[in-house]
């Protein structure tokens, strides 16, 4: 088998405008010490939970790794591999990840990235493979990489990202060094949010994204990007109230993938309809939920909060999105009959 391109190989612009996080820097500086004097193991892995900016590190560690002048354990952001990692198109890097959030990472990954790494590596350096999240590879895939780290590739650094290292083969766990990634200081996220947001935005992103740096900031700065916008979200909402539409229809709408974003739009949405009520702003185009009462809301805003909790146990997506649409029903006809 010769395949040329894999859709779990996924090309990554990196050219350093998300640097390391502050409070990332004595773990920075632990890694490159070690990588300076050689003695950097060849397989890390990442642990700790979502969003606490462990893709970024891994990113921005690779980036170094594969940099012929490395300085202040940065990459120098201009030789020909820092050209490259910019462009997406640095050879010796390979980054793998479910073509969607929840899809399996499958053995035929594993093994195209064993054949990429037996090669020399293109750019003469070194080369970097960085998986994840690593929960997500299936039993053949898991194994396929563990015969790869029993008899690693020369110059082959592995960094592995998982959220769960519970659901990670402990044979595999062995053949790495584990390096914990934690919720940042509160104080601390807040000044680096700071830096281009005011206070009060900093203070509402930090509250909806739990006091996670990766939610927080996409909230900051992807709103659009992410999720549904707020009119395709209402519309939900009106064709669900005004008895057009099923809640088995419309959780059927969407893709299942899509469903966690589904539910952070939601919940934005009804974060902002409480915020309005509270500063008593209202709403210039009235619809469903500005008829809804704050109590009503909260109570919304406590299920969808709920539903969030379940979907990251792996609770099935669609089904959940059906009940939780139900319950808005209800929610609506109690607090409006
Ligand atoms: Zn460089």
């Amino acid at each position: 088998m010769s395949a040329l391109a894999n859709e779990q190989i996924v090309s990554i612009r990196c050219d350093g405008s998300e640097a390391f996080m502050p409070w990332q820097k004595a773990i920075v500086e632990q890694l490159a010490t070690a990588y300076q004097a050689q003695r950097l193991p060849h397989a890390l892995l990442l642990l700790g939970p979502q969003f606490v900016g462990k893709t970024v590190f891994a990113r921005e560690f690779a980036r170094m790794l594969l940099c012929s002048a490395p300085q202040d354990d940065q990459a120098c952001g201009q030789c020909k591999s820092c050209l490259l990692c910019a462009a997406g198109t640095h050879p010796d890097w390979l980054n793998v990840q479910p073509e969607t959030p929840r899809k399996i990472l499958k053995v035929d990954t594993i093994r195209f990235v064993q054949s990429r790494l037996q090669q020399t590596a293109q750019q003469g350096g070194k080369k970097v493979c960085v998986i994840g999240p690593a929960e997500q590879m299936n039993e053949n895939a898991a194994n396929a990489l563990l015969k790869i780290l029993e008899e690693p590739p020369s110059d082959t650094y592995f960094i592995l990202i998982s959220h769960h290292a519970g659901k990670i083969l402990p044979t595999i766990l062995s053949r790495c060094q584990r390096v914990s990634f934690v919720v940042p200081p509160q104080e601390q996220l807040a000044q680096w949010l700071g830096s281009s947001h005011s206070a009060a935005e900093v203070e509402a992103a930090m509250a909806q994204g739990r006091g996670l740096p990766g939610r927080a900031y996409d909230l900051l700065n992807n709103e659009q990007a992410s999720g549904l916008d707020r009119s395709s979200i209402e519309s939900v909402f009106e064709s669900l109230l005004a008895n057009k539409k099923t809640a088995q229809e419309l959780a059927g709408s969407f893709e299942t993938e899509q469903l966690p974003e589904v539910l952070d739009s939601f919940m934005r949405l009804i974060n902002g309809c409480i915020k309005s009520k509270q500063s008593d702003v209202g709403s210039n185009r009235p619809n469903a939920l500005d008829r809804l009462s704050q109590a009503a809301l909260q109570k919304l805003y406590a299920h969808l909060t709920t539903a969030k909790r379940v979907l990251d146990q792996n609770a099935n997506p669609r089904l959940l999105m059906e009940s939780l649409l139900l319950q808005c029903v209800v929610i609506y006809h109690e607090f409006n009959s």
